[in-house]
């Protein structure tokens, strides 16, 4: 049901026009087909993947031997959930014993800080001990946007001056955690874009750091992508993946979007898990991933 209310847009965009398509066509003919592909590609699904589901679904409605346009739903929801499926989401990787590091990487607006926010609110409310790294130390006010949610939810953060090295404060965020045995540590990093290659050397040096401290860590690596920006999302997925050691994705602002069809892109396309996703501004709005919940909620 979470999923259901995060999903209205995309439901609006996508499940309503497909329902429209069935009862005004009522045959599956060509013409059925390619409307059919045009509703996918609108809602973001990605051309190859919608190329590969029209023709998964050609070939199971001649096996069904399948006329009626009306017939074609359950098909349809069964080859989206085959596609996300994969790898079932495998949830969050932590540390055998001792604390567990999880970095978030991602370009500005995203909702990374607000997806540490709510993250670390998720691991207090079980229980654990959290701790956030102020690692984005170029963008203006993104060390004072992650304080906020550190009151917010009432974790410490541990920061310097704006436009220091943010290995020198991962490294004393790690410090810090272990001196006071902290369960969980969440580290912010920058986001800039226009300069690509220092940013994944910057990346680079802060898992050094990390490593040295904490030679198990860092456990996930998760790649924060807004939903909104539907195909930019899958670049930049294809981006960060290659080059910094992405374990994982988190697709946020589905619940603004239209676009929630990139979810079965992202899944068809990339061998990654998508963990979570955002689906809204609050603490509490961040579910896990479950495929088959997902794709229930867009045809419930
Ligand atoms: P950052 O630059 O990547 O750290 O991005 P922020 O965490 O500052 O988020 C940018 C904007 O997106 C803020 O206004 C957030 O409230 C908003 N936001 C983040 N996640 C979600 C989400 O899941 N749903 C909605 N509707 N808004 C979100």
């Amino acid at each position: 049901t979470v999923f259901k209310e995060g999903l209205t847009k995309t439901r609006t965009a996508f499940v309503e026009r497909v329902e429209e398509l069935i009862t005004r066509r009522k045959k599956i003919d060509e013409e059925f087909y390619e409307e059919l592909e045009e509703i996918l590609i609108g809602a973001d699904v990605g051309v190859s993947t919608v190329m590969q589901l029209i023709e998964e679904l050609r070939v199971e409605v001649k096996k069904r031997k399948i006329e009626d346009a009306s017939d074609l739903q359950p098909v349809l929801s069964e080859k989206l959930v085959e596609l996300l499926k994969g790898d079932e989401n495998p949830g969050l990787q932590m540390a055998d014993s001792g604390m567990t590091v999880i970095l978030f990487v991602g370009v500005n607006g995203v909702g990374k800080t607000t997806t540490i926010g709510k993250l670390a609110h998720r691991f207090k409310s079980e229980g654990k001990s959290v701790m956030l790294a102020a690692g984005d130390t170029f963008r203006a006010g993104a060390i004072e946007q992650l304080e906020v949610w550190g009151q917010r939810v009432g974790v410490e953060v541990i920061k310097q001056q704006a436009g220091s090295d943010p290995a020198a404060v991962m490294y004393d965020a790690v410090q810090a955690a272990k001196q006071r045995g902290i369960d969980v540590l969440l580290c912010d990093t920058a986001g800039r874009l226009q300069n690509k290659t220092n940013l994944m050397e910057e990346l680079n040096k802060i898992f050094r750091v990390i490593k040295r401290e904490v030679p198990s860590a860092p456990h996930e690596v998760l790649l924060v992508l807004d939903a909104t920006t539907g195909q930019n999302a899958l670049s930049q997925a294809k981006l960060f993946g290659e080059k910094s050691g992405v374990t994982g994705l988190v697709l946020t602002k589905l619940d603004g979007t239209a676009k929630g069809g990139i979810v079965i892109a992202i899944r068809n396309e990339l061998n990654l898990p998508v963990k979570f996703v955002g689906l809204g501004e609050k603490m509490g709005d961040l579910q896990e991933f479950d495929s088959e919940q997902f794709v229930h909620a867009l045809f419930a």
